[in-house]
């Protein structure tokens, strides 16, 4: 079928049609005629999605990441919690059942819980704020932040959401979004800390990109985990609490392997290069094969002068 010339698939058209319309169709390939797949096709790969597979990836996880849950769950490259989120979402795993999943272990084993246990509660905290306080969906929990100068029409908001902004770790995790749905919770706080504070840009805007790319997008848990970076929701962080993009980087990817893994541009710099390549000299971005402007994007703001409009904007409040 994708061999066959396209115009032999659609009924004859009249006379007039072919003449006007048949250069249009002359030397296309019907593969490239043709809707492509969707992108989320691929999330297939990352996902099997039901209460059979909800359950296999909460055994997985109390055998293999339970036990160390508390020291790397902040290490996006580990990649160790628990990927339970989507399925949570969907209801194809309860919260009561893996509290009693994991109960079971600490029993056994003595591991500590506590962190595993408040992320849950994390949830539930959203759900019921969402349920008590329902104009939380567009309007910051805490009414004064309505009032914040935020950004217009900034051509921003398409390079963050493309990988695009010239810090790696913000690129790394908006890729692992675009690719299969889910990013890490320490990286999704980066790139909204940066999108709504370093940038100015609006946290629902953010909010809408993770609605539409995340297999878990849960409107409680969005809403409020934006709001909360944003420092505008309940127990926020406050509002002079900035993630610098290159210290997390430094302090949560290390070596940088997470940001190799998504962005292969920097796949050759060295752990030390590697969170700031704007500063290789030319000669070493040549030795590297990595020209910045070319190959990988000049940082798209500067982030003393983001961080300084931000806090004045929040002060002035
Ligand atoms: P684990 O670390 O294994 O945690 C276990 C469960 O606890 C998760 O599955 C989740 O249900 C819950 N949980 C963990 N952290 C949080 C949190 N901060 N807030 C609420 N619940 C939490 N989570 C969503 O489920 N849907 C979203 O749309 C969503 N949007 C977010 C947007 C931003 C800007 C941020 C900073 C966080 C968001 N989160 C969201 C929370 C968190 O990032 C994910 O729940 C977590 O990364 C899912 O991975 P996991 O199942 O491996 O988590």
């Amino acid at each position: 079928c994708l061999t066959q010339d396209i115009r032999e698939l659609f009924p004859k058209p009249s006379v007039t049609y072919v003449q006007n319309h048949e250069n249009l169709f002359r030397n296309i390939p019907l593969e490239e005629a043709l809707p492509q797949p969707s992108w989320t096709k691929k999330f297939t790969h990352y996902w099997e999605p039901g209460e059979k597979n909800a359950h296999k990836t909460l055994k997985d996880f109390v055998d293999k990441k339970l036990k160390g849950y508390k020291e790397k769950r902040d290490i996006p490259f580990l990649d160790h919690t628990s990927h339970l989120s989507p399925y949570l979402h969907f209801g194809e795993i309860s919260p009561h059942q893996i509290l009693q999943a994991t109960r079971d272990l600490e029993g056994e084993n003595s591991v500590d819980l506590s962190n595993f246990h408040s992320e849950l509660g994390w949830r539930e905290f959203s759900a019921s704020l969402l349920y008590h306080a329902p104009h939380v969906i567009n309007r910051p929990f805490q009414k004064k932040f309505a009032e914040l100068p935020w950004e217009q029409n900034s051509d921003i908001v398409p390079l963050w959401k493309k990988g695009k902004t010239g810090y790696p770790i913000i690129d790394a995790g908006m890729r692992e979004l675009w690719e299969t749905g889910y990013m890490h919770n320490r990286v999704r706080m980066i790139v909204a800390s940066f999108l709504t504070k370093h940038c100015q840009i609006h946290w629902k805007t953010g909010e809408r990109h993770f609605w539409d790319t995340l297999v878990d997008a849960d409107l409680a848990s969005n809403v409020l985990n934006w709001q909360w970076v944003a420092g505008c929701g309940a127990d926020a962080a406050p509002y002079f609490r900035i993630f610098n993009p290159v210290t997390q980087s430094k302090k949560f990817d290390k070596d940088g392997s997470y940001i190799r893994r998504w962005v292969p541009e920097l796949k050759n710099l060295s752990a030390k290069q590697i969170h700031t390549p704007w500063i290789l000299s030319p000669i070493e971005q040549e030795t590297l094969g990595c020209k910045i402007g070319i190959d990988y994007p000049r940082p798209i703001l500067d982030l003393d002068e983001g961080r300084k409009r931000a806090l004045e904007a929040y002060g002035n409040l």
